[in-house]
C-alpha cells in the first residue's frame, strides 16, 4: 500500500490531537522508509521484474528487518519509546496517549501491507519464516479502490474533528489565523504559532504579539484564556483584520 498509509495518520491525528501531522506523516512510512535505507545499504533487496504484479513490478523478495511481523512491532516501539523521552514536557496522560498513537501508526503500515503484498512479509526476521500478503496487488483497479478508500476513511475521520463553523468551504482550504481551527498548525508543535505572534500573509503586519515561554512548559492554545504571562497581558489589544475572525 501507498497513498493508503495516509488514510491512518489523518485517523491518529484525531485519536492524539498533540501529535503533528507531519510526525504522523513520517510514522506510517516509516517502514517503507527503512526499506529504502536498507535496500541502498544492501541489507535488504528487491528486484524489478516487469509484470511481477498487476500493480507495480517489485519482487521484495528479502526484506525481514523492516516488514517483518517480529521487524515492525520492535520499530513501533522504538518509536513510541523515542516519542515518550522527547516530549517530557506534556502532561504523562497526554504523553502516553500520543506515544501510543504514534507506535501504532507505525505498525498501522504492516496492517495495511498484509492485504496487498504478495506472499514477501516475514513474520519474523529469518531466510526460513513464514510469509504472508494476500496479493491485492495481483488486481489492479481493486488496489486502486482500496487505496483511495482507507485514504478517505481516514480523511474523513480527520475532517470531523476541525469542521468549520460556517457554510462555504468544507474542506479545511480557508486561511485561518486563530490558531485552534487552523489546519496548518497541525504541521508544527502546539503554540508555536502563538509564541513566534501572528502576521497578516499579505503585508507581514503583526496582528497579534507572540507569548514568551513560561519556564518549565510550553504554552498551548488551551491556555489562552487562563495562562498569559504578565508582558502579554500588558501587550496592546491586536490589531482587528479581515484576515482574523
Ligand atoms: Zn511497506
Amino acid at each position: 500500500m501507498f497513498i493508503g498509509h495516509y488514510g491512518a495518520s489523518l485517523a491518529a491525528k484525531r485519536l492524539s490531537p498533540r501529535l503533528s501531522l507531519a510526525v504522523l506523516f513520517l510514522a506510517v512510512q516509516f517502514l517503507d522508509v527503512l526499506f529504502s535505507v536498507f535496500v541502498l545499504l544492501g541489507i535488504e533487496k528487491m528486484a524489478i521484474v516487469h509484470g511481477f504484479t498487476a500493480y507495480n513490478p517489485y519482487d521484495l523478495y528479502w526484506m525481514p528487518y523492516s516488514h517483518s511481523l517480529v521487524g515492525a512491532l520492535a520499530w513501533s516501539v522504538l518509536a513510541a519509546g523515542i516519542y515518550w523521552l522527547a516530549a517530557r514536557r506534556f502532561p504523562s496522560r497526554v504523553r502516553r496517549l500520543a506515544a501510543g498513537v504514534l507506535g501504532a501508526a507505525v505498525f498501522s503500515h504492516f496492517v495495511l501491507d498484509v492485504p496487498v503484498h504478495t506472499p514477501d512479509l516475514p513474520l519474523w526476521p529469518g531466510a526460513g519464516a513464514p510469509r504472508i500478503g494476500l496479493g491485492l496487488w495481483n488486481h489492479r483497479w481493486a488496489t486502486i479502490v482500496a487505496e483511495l478508500a482507507v485514504l478517505a476513511a481516514g480523511g474523513l475521520i480527520y475532517l470531523r474533528r476541525s469542521r468549520p463553523r460556517s457554510g462555504g468551504v468544507r474542506l479545511g482550504t480557508r486561511i485561518r489565523l486563530r490558531p485552534r481551527r487552523d489546519h496548518a498548525r497541525d504541521f508544527f508543535p502546539a503554540g508555536s504559532a502563538e509564541r513566534a505572534g501572528v502576521r497578516d500573509s499579505r503585508s507581514g503586519r503583526l496582528l497579534r504579539p507572540g507569548i514568551r515561554r513560561r519556564s518549565g512548559r510550553s504554552w498551548t492554545p488551551d491556555d489562552r484564556t487562563r495562562r498569559l504571562t504578565p508582558s502579554a497581558r500588558r501587550a496592546p489589544a491586536p490589531e482587528r483584520s479581515k484576515y482574523v475572525r
